[in-house]
């Protein structure tokens, strides 16, 4: 059931299949050098089986990324299961997925990605112990927006006082995109740090809904990048940052909870030509893996030590910064070296 492949950049590789259940899927770890692999499972349709292949392994590897930045003795890796999740999952996909998981015997944890929900991961920790992202538990972590929120705020703070002069955002205007999980909690400690808020979403009745709450002014989904803002926050979906969105933006900070916010290679040098100073999103939205690593290594006062962990990754956040201004390169190229390094030579 358990295939392995062949991948250069990554550790070990595997194509998972269960025909009884339905299950075609893969999981990578792209390194263990700092801790097991750690990485959501996500589950979609696909176009062919190589291209969930290729998600896969650079999601696997964004992982390791994001996890080394969040100060964490973990590795990277991701599952994913090819289909439809409103119309193919079923218990016996989910658990026939968890025993895949179980014979890694701990070198992979999984836990909840796009298209999987806390009861899935209930069902999967009917096979695997190597789960976390669960809502019953001595350790469960529950949901993870809250703190991926917390810690997009602190370095918007930081970003801000690069740019602006001051940690302090009173006053400032922030356009957020995206009001769902993340977005929304961002939003309320943004109005209750004295931010004026513009927003906008897909989804009109959350709009509006926020519009009331944080007395927000609100665009159509297109007009977000020219919105007149101060700072401009990312929360819906990736790839928003490109040849097209960078020239309208009148913000002057990007930090947000998307992950891979540009659309290509040459975005980051693009947002920094037209005087915009962007925190890497890997290391800006890292409180989530934060809380989950919490349940990963059982750690008993989860709030302390989350609170610790976010302070540490801000820290990593301003070395960035300060580094990346020293040796005029930008603060998305200064993070792939820094943590690349990270995970070259790992900590002892
Ligand atoms: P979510 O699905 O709860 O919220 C996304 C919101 O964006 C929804 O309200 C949706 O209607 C809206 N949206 C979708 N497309 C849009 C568009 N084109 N323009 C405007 N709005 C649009 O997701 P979330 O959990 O809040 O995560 C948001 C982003 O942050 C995702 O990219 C996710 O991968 C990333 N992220 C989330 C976490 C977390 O803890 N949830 C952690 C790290 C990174």
């Amino acid at each position: 059931m358990l295939t392995r492949l062949a991948a250069p950049e990554h550790e070990e590789v595997y194509r998972v299949e269960d025909v009884a259940a339905g299950l075609e899927g893969y999981i990578a770890i792209h390194s263990t050098a700092l801790g097991p692999a750690a990485g959501g499972l996500r589950m979609r349709l696909y176009h062919c089986a190589d291209a969930a292949l290729e998600d896969v392994l650079n999601l696997a590897r964004g992982m390791s990324f994001k996890n080394a930045a969040a100060g964490l003795p973990l590795g990277g890796g991701k599952a994913v299961i090819l289909g439809d999740p409103n119309r193919d999952k079923t218990p016996a996909l989910l658990r026939a997925m968890a025993r895949a998981v179980q014979a890694l015997e701990g070198r992979y944890w999984t836990a909840e990605d796009m298209g999987m929900t806390p009861a899935d991961m209930g069902e999967i920790a009917r096979e695997t112990r190597f789960v976390a992202g669960l809502d019953k538990g001595r350790h469960a972590s529950g949901d993870p927006s809250p703190v991926t929120a917390a810690g997009v705020m602190g370095a918007m703070q930081i970003g801000a006082r690069a740019v602006f002069g001051s940690r302090d955002l009173t006053g400032l205007r922030v356009a957020v995109q995206g009001i769902g999980h993340v977005g929304w909690h961002l939003a309320r400690m943004l109005s209750e740090n004295g931010a004026r808020l513009v927003l906008t979403d897909t989804d009109a009745a959350r709009l509006d809904r926020a519009a009331a709450d944080f007395g927000a002014d609100v665009v159509s989904p297109g007009d977000i990048y020219a919105a007149v803002a101060d700072i401009f926050a990312p929360c819906a979906i990736g790839g928003v940052l490109d040849h097209d969105t960078i020239p309208r933006l009148r913000a002057r900070l990007v930090a947000g909870a998307a992950n891979n916010q540009l659309a290509g290679p040459d975005d980051a040098a693009r947002l920094a030509e037209h005087g915009i100073l962007y925190l890497p999103d890997y290391v800006a939205n890292g409180g989530g893996i934060i809380n989950v690593a919490a349940e990963i290594l059982q750690i008993d006062e989860a709030g302390p030590w989350v609170a610790g962990r976010l302070a540490a990754m801000q820290s990593t956040m301003e070395r960035i910064l300060s580094r990346a201004r020293a040796i005029g390169v930008t603060p998305a190229d200064m993070a792939d070296r820094m943590i690349g390094e990270m995970l070259l030579r790992p900590a002892v």
